[in-house]
């Protein structure tokens, strides 16, 4: 009941829900931030209560976890708490016997009363790993080869996690976002980690094109008894491009069945959308409340950042040389998709080694110009963006002048579009943040910090956020 020692206070109320999706992501960020002793020992334990007003209430297992992270972690949960929620928190911890508390993390991220608990178990009689059904692992998408920047972290982490905790850490892991940008590769890294921490793992990878394949194959050579057999005993289930099963009756009967089986039995289903769960509205209901239940991430476009590295990595592989400032004029050009980019470089190499000339800014302008690029020539690298620029554009578009942004108004559409600028000048321009404050009115360090982590955060969740900051981006960048 709600408000009883002990009791789970989740109600259907989107508060709760906000908490329960915020901490699993804070427990993302701890698990990279604390010791593995910590993390396992005390981190782990600790459930999300109640959400009210300004207090939060975690629940902990003993007096003596409790004094601990108040003592020695306590900031660090509230600020990561705080920049995920994006509101000033009280935290409480709560001493609650273990068994009063469903361990929703154990169940696999599920709430106990919507979705049931999700023990994992082998079957007693298993195929051999290579007459499983799956497409063959692209041996260049690994973890090692991804580069993180705060545009995938989330998916990474998760991704990373997963395959180390089969079954057990989120599932189904529901990972989203537009073309290029990673999903696949991510997939697949899952698989090679899977199997190099246990080469007798059932992995399969599928998408939905060759599920649907295989499944009327299967129907049509009367072998949908095996198809079930072998689909159902896999340890983990990778469904790349699920969108293109949610528009076919027949395959997404059978999908919901083998994903129940699997769920079921706790083994562990990635899967990877263009869409978010909601989103796919040819799905059954049934089956986007269960994506709903584990844990969903979101792959936004990468920042200049990101895409410089990704590039930076991509050259690497090439014999011929591309200098920096071609990799930072294609980086600044194609913003939304990593894969187009990977095709710039190809097509730009191809060039420079049939007309055996260097590769250079000016042959990357000719050969990719209209081909490529999203925005034409921004050739001023990002430290031309001057931040005095950052504030006023930031300031223009939320109808505000740059006082208002330096001023002392604390009022949330003032304070957000502060946040936005401060986002921004660390984006485009290398300022610390000491100087951001002062650009911003004298602001301390720690605020600005925080301002930008709190930007960060929404821009995970708030679609319509990240379309301000990227068309911001792109007047600035020009
Ligand atoms: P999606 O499945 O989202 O459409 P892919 O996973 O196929 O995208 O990625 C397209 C290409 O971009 C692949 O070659 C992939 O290796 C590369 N790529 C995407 N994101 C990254 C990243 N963060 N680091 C390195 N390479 C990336
Ligand atoms: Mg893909």
């Amino acid at each position: 009941m709600p408000g009883d020692r002990g009791q789970l206070e989740f109600g259907d109320d989107e508060r709760s829900i906000a908490l329960k999706r915020a901490w699993e992501r804070a427990m993302l960020f701890l698990s990279n931030k604390v010791s593995r002793l910590t993390f396992e020992s005390y981190i782990r334990a600790i459930r999300p209560l109640s959400y009210k007003e300004h207090e939060v209430r975690l629940g902990v297992p003993s007096p003596f976890a409790r004094e601990w992270l108040e003592k020695r972690h306590a900031s660090a949960i509230r600020g990561i708490l705080e920049s995920i929620l994006g509101a000033s928190l009280e935290v409480r911890y709560v001493v609650v016997a273990s068994d009063s508390v469903p361990g929703w993390m154990d169940d696999a991220g599920a709430d106990a009363a919507s979705c049931p608990p999700a023990p994992r178990k082998r079957q007693p009689s298993r195929p051999h790993p290579d007459d499983v059904p799956s497409l063959p692992l692209n041996e260049d998408y690994t973890f090692d080869t991804f580069v993180v920047g705060r545009s995938n972290r989330l998916a990474f982490t998760a991704a990373q996690a997963v395959s180390e905790r089969l079954g057990s850490m989120y599932n189904p892991l529901f990972v989203y976002g537009g073309s290029g940008l990673g999903k696949t590769h991510l997939l697949h890294a899952i698989g090679h980690a899977v199997r190099a921490r246990d080469p007798e793992a059932l992995i399969s990878l599928v998408d939905g094109e060759s599920f649907t394949h295989h499944f009327v194959t299967s129907l049509r050579e009367k072998k949908a008894a095996d198809f079930r057999r072998h689909y159902r005993s896999v340890d983990i289930w990778l469904v790349d491009d699920i969108q293109f099963i949610a528009s076919r009756e027949g395959t997404k009967e059978e999908f919901f069945h083998t994903f129940n089986a699997l769920y079921q039995t706790g083994r562990q289903i990635v899967i990877a959308s263009d869409r978010s769960p909601r989103e796919l509205r040819a799905m059954d209901e049934r089956l986007r409340s269960r994506f709903e239940c584990g844990l969903i991430a979101d792959i936004a476009p990468p920042e200049l950042e990101t895409r410089e590295a990704i590039l930076r990595q991509r050259c690497s592989k090439e014999e011929s040389a591309v200098p920096d400032d071609v990799i930072r004029y294609i980086a600044g050009a194609i913003q939304s998709n990593v894969r187009t980019m990977e095709g710039a470089i190809t097509r730009l190499v191809a060039y420079s080694s049939i007309m055996r000339s260097p590769i250079s800014v000016e042959m990357a302008h000719d050969v990719l110009g209209e081909f490529f690029l999203d925005v034409p020539i921004p050739i001023r690298g990002r430290k031309g963006v001057q931040s005095e620029t950052v504030v006023r554009t930031v300031a223009e578009c939320f109808h505000l002048t740059a006082d208002d942004l330096r001023g002392p108004r604390r009022d949330k559409h003032i304070a957000e579009a502060r946040q936005i600028a401060m986002y921004l000048c660390r984006e485009l321009s290398d300022m610390p943040y000491g100087q951001i404050g002062e650009l911003l009115g004298g602001r301390d360090h720690t605020t600005v910090q925080r301002g930008i982590g709190r930007v960060e955060s929404r821009l995970l969740e708030d679609g319509a956020l990240r379309a301000t900051v990227q068309e911001l981006r792109g007047r600035l960048e020009r």
